[in-house]
């Protein structure tokens, strides 16, 4: 299990890469997203997401 940005409600503001420990994330284009390999599931992103864009898969 990881967690999954939505990419048609992320509005690419960096929040989430920054305050993932196993750096995760990454920006693809107008988006961030989210490496299911590397995803521990700590839910720092979706706290930092100012969007609501990140749920847990
Ligand atoms: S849940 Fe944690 S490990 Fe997974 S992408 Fe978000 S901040 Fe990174
Ligand atoms: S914090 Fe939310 S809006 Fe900002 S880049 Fe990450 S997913 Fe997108």
């Amino acid at each position: 299990m990881a967690f999954l940005i939505d990419a048609t409600t992320c509005g690419n503001c960096g929040s989430c890469k920054s305050e993932c420990p196993n750096e995760a994330i990454l920006e693809k284009g107008e988006v961030h997203w989210i490496d299911p390999e590397k995803c521990v599931d700590c839910g720092s992103c979706k706290e930092a997401c100012p969007c609501d864009a990140i749920s847990e898969a």
